[in-house]
């Protein structure tokens, strides 16, 4: 053998030996993964991606660093680590994402829960008496919405409605798996198939993103489906929707929460002042910016 493919060889298999014979730790991992990953977000995604692959909760990171990776771990990790660089969104990858007390599956059919949706769920909450209600949420997806009311309101009558079959499947799923079994989950178009007058309370997060937003090619949203983020060139075509049906679906006094664009809650107040609703109220989300209104239909019809 010549000289320098011998010198190629040993430097190759020098090279492995010492690859395999790395023992990758927890701490070690997570250090890797953060330097690896460009997202604003680096620290949790390492955390959740390592947690996803090592089924175990997050504590665990952090009571046992030194605990080594085996090599199926560690490749586990890698795959998916590559997965989250191509901008893929963690909750798509373990297929699961936390969303108020739950823990919810998630699919690339609907939109993944945000955090700011939770300004919905506590608007909600701290507005409509306790007393037992007939309450439906609009394009329910994953269920977050319907769930989280469910889940601190037990008495009321809790009803999730999305247009797509296999939607109201994972948020039947959803419910199964967080002891909510009596949530009902149906197909449906916004309130077409709902009885007139026998809704208390109508909540929403619909698509509310205009057609052409530069934002819908940046980031995570590149990976959700658009018919869970745009609606027409306003992005208010679904909002319309809703508000203009509502007033049939509802009881006297019912409420509308709806969930909406940053920039839209002076058309959104519009809208629902011409379709009858009062004291109507906008709440802001974590990032400080206007995302729920709400208001009520009158309690009695006004002479
Ligand atoms: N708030 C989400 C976003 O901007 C969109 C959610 C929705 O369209 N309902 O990514």
């Amino acid at each position: 053998m010549m000289l320098s493919a011998l010198y190629a060889t040993n430097t190759k298999r020098s090279f492995w030996r010492k690859w395999a014979s790395k023992v990758m730790r927890i701490q070690e991992a997570l250090r890797w993964a953060i330097s690896q990953l460009r997202s604003e977000d680096a620290q949790a995604d390492a955390e959740i991606l390592l947690c996803h692959v090592l089924q175990k909760p997050r504590a665990f990171l952090f009571t046992w660093p030194e605990r080594p990776l085996s090599e199926a771990e560690q490749t586990h990790f890698e795959t998916l680590l590559a997965r989250r660089i191509k901008g893929e969104p963690v909750a798509y990858i373990t297929g699961r994402r936390a969303f108020w007390n739950l823990e919810l599956a998630t699919h690339p059919s609907t939109l993944i829960p945000r955090a700011d949706t939770e300004t919905l769920v506590s608007a909600v909450l701290e507005t409509v008496p306790e007393q037992p209600l007939d309450i439906v949420d609009l394009g329910t997806g994953t269920g977050a919405i319907a769930l989280a009311l469910a889940s601190e309101r037990p008495h009321w009558r809790v009803q999730g409605i999305d247009r797509l079959a296999e939607t109201v499947r994972l948020a039947q799923q959803n419910a199964q798996h967080n002891g909510l079994a009596h949530v009902r989950f149906a197909q449906g178009d916004w309130c077409l198939g709902l009885v007139d007058h026998s809704v208390d309370v109508l909540v929403s997060n619909p698509p509310y993103i205009r057609t052409d937003d530069p934002h819908l090619q940046q980031g995570d949203v590149r990976f959700e489906p658009s018919s869970a983020l745009t609606s027409g060139a306003d992005g208010l075509d679904d909002i319309r929707a809703i508000i203009n049906d509502a007033g049939r679906v509802l009881r006297a006094g019912g409420w509308l929460f709806l969930e909406h664009g940053y920039d839209q809650r002076d058309d959104v107040v519009l809208l629902m002042i011409d379709a009858g609703f009062e004291h109507l109220e906008t709440r802001k989300d974590l990032g400080r910016q206007d995302r729920v209104t709400f208001g009520n239909l009158p309690t009695a019809i006004k002479l």
